[in-house]
């Protein structure tokens, strides 16, 4: 008989990988989960905001003493030109209790903690230790081959939770090489303030509350682009994330669009007198639901950004992460009872998938990356529309509110044609309905 050193063989401890090796802990099975930074979190360079729910449903009331920064209160979102700033957004006090709905993180600490919380359940985790191959042996992934001596580990099954670069779903012929136009870049600093200084620019009463704002219109010159800021408790996360695709096009340099975006004047305020303390970028799946590949095949599951599962239309990365995690645990304790571990008992992965909110929200939006590819103007053209707009109705000059009117229809008629823009409005109406 084949040696088999654990049940399962995880790769990587991102929120995907750990999720995944805490469900597994817990059901008393042998699992191993190997991670090639120093420690969980530490290639992390996520300071964003995370979704409280789908851990909460593994580990009730984590929240009470996991390392999070703010509850967010408040989420805004921005379109912006050069010089204006038109804002919407939702405050809500049902944000202000608990349980919460998100809070700011530094993933760096979080995944720590949660490292713990897996390895007192049960998992081995094994750091500083890169896999290089998975193992196959006639049609079946039988573990995985690492970069220490004497380093191929076998077991039943492997869970790959290796990122958004995932080398094992490749190399397994599930995942296509990422084309540019399916991948954003996403360059971030996190910029320290005093917490005092942080309430009074962004209306929060103390350190616990945060506040989230998205940004993006006709100031990214019709790239992709999303920006972003985020409160911590002493720092502010600052970002612009753009598809590679568009970088190249427009020949910019990532860094130099944060550092124009920083100047803006609506922007520049915000962050005045803080102290950069961190620089990071990082590679963000951007494919939607039609990149997502398939997920399984005998003796293996894929989670997590190395499946692509990343809403960038609601910045979700990381539950959904830990979501495929639970759900590819599952799979495999079903599989257990059957000891079966074949591409056709790992299906029901994929199924799990497919009704649990992440493959429905994906579907949801799954034409719009084409859409967005096809109609550049929807992130130029109206959002300037409804800039000027606003500025004009705002802008008491003397002009009468019904000329106003009369002046936007008569824009509306010059720059789209109502034709086209009825059309524009059914075309997202279907493809996002
Ligand atoms: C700038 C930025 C901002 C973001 N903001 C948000 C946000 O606000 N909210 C949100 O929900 N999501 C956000 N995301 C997305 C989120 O970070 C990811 O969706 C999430 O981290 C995916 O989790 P994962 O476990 O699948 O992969 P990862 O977190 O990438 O973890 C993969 C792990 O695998 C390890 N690994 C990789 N290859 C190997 C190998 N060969 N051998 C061993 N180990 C390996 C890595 O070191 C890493 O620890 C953001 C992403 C970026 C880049």
């Amino acid at each position: 008989m084949r040696k088999k050193d654990f049940d399962v063989v995880i790769v990587g401890a991102g929120p995907a990988g750990l999720a995944a090796g805490y469900v597994l802990a817990k059901a008393k099975v042998n699992v191993a989960i190997i991670e090639r930074g120093t420690f969980p979190g530490s290639k992390n360079v996520m300071g964003g905001i995370f979704y409280r729910k789908a851990l909460d449903d593994l580990m009730p009331d984590f929240y009470k003493e996991a390392p999070l920064e703010r509850h967010i209160i408040e989420q805004k979102l921005w379109l912006i030109s050069e010089d204006s700033v038109f804002s919407t957004g939702i405050r809500s006090e049902k944000f202000n209790k608990e349980p919460y709905n998100c809070f700011s993180v530094f993933r760096a600490k979080f995944d720590k903690w949660f490292a713990q919380k897996v390895q007192e359940a049960g998992a081995l985790i094994i750091n500083e230790t890169v896999v290089k191959d998975p193992i196959v042996e006639n049609g079946k992934v039988v573990g995985v081959k690492t970069d220490r001596p004497d380093g191929d580990l076998y077991c039943d099954c492997v869970i790959a939770a290796d990122g958004v670069n995932s080398f094992l779903a490749k190399s397994l012929g599930l995942r296509e090489k990422i084309t540019p136009n399916k991948v954003a870049i996403a360059v971030k600093e996190i910029i320290g303030l005093p917490e005092n200084v942080i309430n009074d620019r962004f209306g929060v009463s103390n350190d616990s509350e945060g506040v989230t704002i998205e940004i993006t219109g006709p100031y990214f010159e019709g790239m992709e682009s999303m920006a972003f800021i985020y409160t911590n408790k002493n720092s502010v996360s600052i970002g612009v994330g753009t598809i590679i695709e568009d970088i190249i096009e427009h020949k910019v340099n990532p860094n130099d669009l944060l550092e124009k975006f920083k100047t803006h004047p609506a922007i520049a305020p915000l962050i005045a007198g803080g102290e950069t303390k961190e620089y990071l970028a990082h590679m963000i799946p951007e494919g939607g639901y039609y990149a997502v590949p398939k997920l399984y095949t005998d003796g293996f599951m894929v989670t997590g950004d190395a499946a692509m599962l990343v809403n960038s239309v609601h910045r979700e990365g990381s539950n959904l992460a830990i979501e495929s995690g639970k759900l590819a645990a599952r799979t495999y304790l079903e599989a257990r009872e059957k000891g079966d571990f074949s591409a056709k008992s790992l299906s029901a992965y994929q199924t799990k998938m497919e009704e649990s909110f992440v493959l429905k929200d994906l579907k949801m939006y799954r034409n719009l990356p084409h859409l967005l590819e096809e109609k550049r103007y929807l992130l130029t053209k109206y959002p300037q529309l409804i800039i000027d707009s606003m500025y004009n109705i705002y802008n008491v000059d003397g002009v009468s509110k019904p000329d106003k009117i009369k002046a936007i229809k008569e824009r509306l008629k010059k720059d789209f044609g109502y034709w086209n823009l009825a059309k524009d409005m059914f075309t997202l109406w279907r493809k996002l309905g």
